[in-house]
Order: structure tokens, then sequence, then C-alpha cells
């Protein structure tokens, strides 16, 4: 059953690194690949057809199920017929779990072995979220790739904490497992189509920092058997240098033969590092968050429009970029949008730092497979280290 719902093959390695094609029941993705984050059903700022469009082309997107599953409700999706129909989004969609969001953003949170009860950080309202609450959202929303329900304990968690901690996320990957199946069997996907597969489903490694616990983790996630893997749990205000250490120590021991998710991560930098040592695929908010916030991610670094220096500057935000944010307009222009409050210049500003994050995913997979990657990586941090001038 395993095989059917998701191809993956490396078709080149260099390194650690591989180049590989993730064939979900909506195409074909060429890894590492960026995945850009669709919270509410929208990648804000960006329409669906600037996704499609060949300076963007994102494959797949994220939706998140916790909010989804707050707003509009997980009901009211299947109603419109799936994450796919409600929103007219038909490349393919991966879910989360919505535990990373209960343990970020609710209040007045009740552990227990059962699941997670909390208040709605939008009307306070009661919830509760266990592995089978999040399996029956994720079929609702009928997402291609479905994300196991762990516990995201703090990063500096202690070690007793952490393995508690990992313990219940073993519990809770079997859990969803097993109702992820039942729901499978009684065609309680709604994103099902006549050619296509069942959902398929990413277990979750934790550990907090603990290299130790991520082994073990590592090992009870593959026990229970899942289509791909995800590192949870970085990128959660740990140092850089200790993320890599997890990432470098946890990735290549991670099954080769399925892809690699790290979840929630990160920068243009972060991304090229952890293609470098095993991982093949990255969701993050920062390229549209922080466009938002008038910050552009070029590759000689970022620039802030908000800078007075921009105010006349008639160069692109990044000299070498191909978008069509890049091929148009100007920072003075960008820079006076934001500056007025025009929302175009959020827009732009999003669309642009998309444009560079799969780019430069684009240039990652070019350079793996004519193993130049060494080379890539090199020059690309040289590159973003120089300073916009
Ligand atoms: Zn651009």
């Amino acid at each position: 059953m395993t095989d059917e719902a998701l191809g993956w093959e490396v078709v080149a390695r260099d390194g650690e690194a591989r180049a590989g094609l993730l064939r979900t029941r909506r195409g074909v993705i060429e890894t590492p690949v960026f995945m850009p984050v669709g919270t509410l059903g929208s990648v804000k700022g960006v329409r669906f057809e600037e996704l499609e469009a060949e300076d963007l082309d994102a494959r797949i997107i994220l939706g998140n199920t916790y909010h989804l599953w707050l707003r509009p409700g997980a009901d009211v999706v299947r109603a419109c017929g799936g994450l796919h129909r409600f929103t007219g989004w038909r490349r393919a969609l991966l879910t989360d779990s919505g535990g990373f969001q209960v343990f970020s953003l609710s209040h007045m949170r009740k552990l227990s072995e059962e699941g997670v009860e909390f208040r709605s950080h939008t009307d306070g309202r009661l919830c509760f979220l266990s592995p089978e609450v999040s399996m029956e959202t994720q079929a609702a929303l009928g997402s291609d790739i479905v994300m196991a329900f762990d516990e995201c304990p703090p990063g500096k968690a202690a070690h007793e904490a952490a393995r508690a901690s990992l313990e219940l996320t073993a519990r809770w990957a079997r859990r969803s497992r097993s109702r992820f199946d039942e729901l499978q069997r009684e065609g309680a996907d709604a994103g099902r189509e006549e050619s296509n597969t069942r959902q398929s489903i990413f277990g979750i490694v934790q550990g907090a920092t603990h290299l130790d616990l991520r082994r073990e983790s590592l090992e009870r996630t593959v026990e229970v058997g899942f289509d791909g893997y995800a590192i949870g749990g970085l990128s959660v205000g740990e140092e850089k240098s200790v993320m890599y250490d997890v990432v470098e120590h946890v990735a290549p021991l991670m099954p080769a033969g399925r892809p690699r998710y790290l979840m929630g991560v990160g920068t243009p930098e972060d991304l090229v590092e952890s293609v470098a040592r095993g991982v093949d695929m990255f969701d993050c908010v920062i390229p549209t968050r922080n466009g938002r916030n008038g910050q552009a991610f070029t590759s000689r670094g970022r620039l802030n429009v908000k800078n007075a220096r921009w105010t006349a500057d008639t160069r692109p935000l990044d000299e070498t970029c191909a978008c069509a944010v890049c091929r148009r307009h100007s920072r003075a222009y960008v820079r006076h949008l934001y500056m007025t409050g025009e929302m175009l210049g959020a827009v732009l500003l999003s669309h642009h730092n998309l444009a560079f994050f799969l780019d430069t995913m684009r240039c990652v997979r070019q350079s793996i497979r004519s193993g130049e990657f060494t080379r890539f990586r090199r020059e690309f941090l040289e590159g973003i280290n120089s300073g916009v001038g």
C-alpha cells in the first residue's frame, strides 16, 4: 500500500546532498524542494496563477491544519470538496498536523495521553486535538501528504522532558498511522479522485537537541512505517549551529529510500546548509512574512526597503533575479509602495522573495545533478554574505 501513494527516486548525489523525484498523486516534484506556506489556504499576498507561473513554478504548497480546522472548519472544507476544490489550487498540497501551532499559538494547554486541550487563539473557545482528530481533519482537507500528529517540546527541553515527549510522540505516531489507514479504507479522503491513489503520510522525528533521543525517536518512527520522514522541533530558538548539528546527525540516518523533510526551516542559508546534510524538503513562512515587513532576500543578502538609500535607486531588488517583479520594478518604486502603505508593496516583496527561494532550490538541484554542489554552496554563501550594494 505504501509504495503506490508516493514514488521516490534519488537521481543524483553529491556528498550527502540528494537530487530526487517525488511522485505525488498531484504531480512530480523535483527535490530538494521549498514549499511555500499557505497557512489559511492562501500563500499570503500571492495568487495561485503567479505561484504556477514560470518564475515561481511552485509544485507543492503547505496548508496549516490547526488554522483551517478553526476557520473555516473541517466540515466546511469537506462540504466544499476538500482543500483543492475549496481553494482552487490544483497542484500538490501538504498539510501539517496542527501540533506545532497548538504548542506555539494556543493558550491554556492541557496535555494528556489522549491529546491536547486548549483555547483557540482566535476566539478563546475550548478545543481538543488528538492524533485521531488531526487525521480526520487532514482527510477532510484531502491533502496529498499528511503529517502524523506529534508533540513539540521547547527547543531547549532538558533530556528527561524531551524523552517523555518523544515517547508520547511515538505512541501518537502509531495512533496517527492506524487512524489514517482506517480513514483511507473508509474513503474519507476528500482529495481522492478516481485516477488517484490514497493520501500519503509522513512521520516526525522529535527529541529536541539531544542526539541520542533524536536517534531513538527516528528508530521508533521508522518502526511504525511511513511514506516519508520529517525532522520536527527545530528552528524554535536554538542556536543555528545546534540545528545544523542535529540535522547533520539525523538526516543521514533517515531511510535513504524515503524523502526527508525538515519542518519550518528556514533562511536561504539554512536551506543550502541542510541540503548539504541530506535534507530533501523544506517549508517556511519567512519569504512572505519578511516580505510583508519590507525585507527582500537577494543573492547579496537581505535588503530592507525602509532604508532611505533606496529612495531613488532604479535598480531591481536583486540584479541577478529574473522574477516578474525584478524584470519590471525598481527598488525605488517598491520602497515607495511600502512606505505609503500600498498593499502592492507587500505583494511584490512576497513574490520576489518566493522567486528567490524557489530559484535557489532550482540552482541547488542543478548543481547536485552536475556534481558542482560544493562549489555552488561556497559561492552562494559568499554572495549572500557580501552585502547589498
Ligand atoms: Zn526578483
